[in-house]
């Protein structure tokens, strides 16, 4: 199963746990209810019965026929997680953890969020579940996200506006730490990428696990052979761990994670952790992130919310480093131009972060040839975006 040892450390130099003491008692307790859920056959029932009928699982896998036109070129598929109720793949997390929490006894569940799709995920299970949600959210992210707050309001979830520093999501990452502290025995924390403190990372990674899995059996019994390539994007790295762990072993099969390149990695304006950062600590695990060289967090920049974050789920340093995963970045412009084609030559609106897995997608089923067979994890849908590139395009 690939677990982290003992201390969360994927290949013994990634992850950890670099908390306040009062969380370090917090995170024993959360790894113990995790084990025995995973350990309850029970557990697995409910989350399976739940991604059926509330989430709708499975999602299919399709060829996407016209995105690649070149005679000879590589079939590209999509595994459709913008299908996902709530439009991505964050809902398989927090349906996972929403139960975990019921299932540990907590009656009170906070979420950290950027552009509120996080949020809004957590909020949904909590409403399924009957628990009352709390989330914390940068002030300037409050007003660039209106719609989002309101659907988490819409949901019964109480949103804090953080106004303390940057009053983006770093903020509103310190504050939810705060409150976790400040009320450890009632409330449970909801992270949405594999990142943080151990066991968060490997957790997620456990909840995102079925996208994977599902998409090995379908490109199975559909052609009768694995793909060449499985291509995804990489914010904090939680859809593309999904997708990889179903094909871990299969050490044929090349991983492909795309990070966003922002304006271009020379350019500074990026937020390509794996491609222009360095190893440091960031919310309680080691990994590469983006820092200046006195290891102040640098400010970011993508073109999609999503992927806006300086650092990177801590398993992903690992297949960086052990070599088992690749990982590339398209800029802001490679991802407009796939999102625009996805749009027209797929009949699919894709969400921004999905089209950088796109942009890597095309240009590798190009390379390949006929042999190829190029998997892509379409992350989300794009109806959240279409005000943004609208505005963006009228300049
Ligand atoms: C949040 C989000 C991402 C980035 O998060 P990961 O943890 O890297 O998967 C990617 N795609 C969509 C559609 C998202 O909403």
């Amino acid at each position: 199963m690939h677990r982290p040892d003992a201390r969360g450390y994927f290949g013994g130099a990634f992850g950890g746990k670099f908390v306040p003491e009062v969380l370090y008692e917090a995170l024993a307790e959360l790894e113990r209810g995790m084990d025995a859920a995973f350990a309850d056959p029970t557990f697995w029932n409910e989350y399976h019965a739940l991604l059926r009928d509330f989430v709708g699982r499975p999602s299919p896998l399709m060829e996407a026929t016209r995105l690649v036109e070149e005679a000879g070129a590589a079939k590209v598929l999509f595994k459709r997680e913008d299908l996902n109720h709530t439009g991505a793949h964050k809902i398989n997390n927090t349906v996972g953890q929403g139960l975990l929490a019921r299932r540990m006894g907590k009656g009170r569940i906070i979420a950290e969020t950027g552009a509120g799709q996080h949020g809004v995920a957590t909020a949904t299970i909590g409403a399924k579940l009957g628990i009352p949600v709390d989330v914390y959210m940068g002030a300037l992210d409050v007003e660039r996200q209106s719609l989002n707050v309101f659907v988490m309001k819409l949901l019964g979830a109480q949103v804090h506006s953080v106004t303390s520093g940057t009053q983006t999501l770093k903020d509103a990452t310190n504050e939810a730490f705060r409150e976790w502290a400040a009320r450890v025995e009632d409330t449970f924390y909801v992270i949405g990428s594999v990142v943080g403190a151990h066991p968060y990372p490997f957790m997620v990674r456990e909840f995102q696990k079925v996208i994977g899995i599902e998409a090995r059996a379908q490109v199975l019994e559909r052609y009768g052979r694995l793909p060449t390539d499985v291509v995804a994007c990489v914010g904090g790295g939680s859809n593309a761990m999904g997708i990889f762990s179903g094909f871990i072993d299969d050490l044929d099969v090349r991983l492909w994670g795309v990070e966003a390149a922002g304006h271009g990695l020379d350019a500074g304006d990026t937020a390509a952790s794996l491609n222009a950062g360095s190893i440091g600590i960031l919310h309680g695990s080691r990994s590469y992130l983006l820092q200046t060289p006195e290891g102040q967090v640098s400010n970011t920049h993508s073109i999609s919310a999503g992927l806006d974050y300086p650092g990177v789920g801590p398993e992903h340093a690992f297949l960086k480093e052990s070599g088992r995963a690749t990982y590339v970045s398209a800029t802001d412009e490679e991802a407009l131009r796939a999102y625009h084609r996805c749009a027209e030559r797929e009949g699919i609106v894709p969400a921004l972060e999905s089209a950088h897995a796109l942009a890597h997608a095309q240009k590798l089923a190009r390379e390949l040839g006929g042999k190829g067979l190029v998997l892509v994890n379409l992350s989300g849908r794009g109806d959240k975006d279409t005000r943004q590139v609208a505005a963006l395009e009228e300049r």
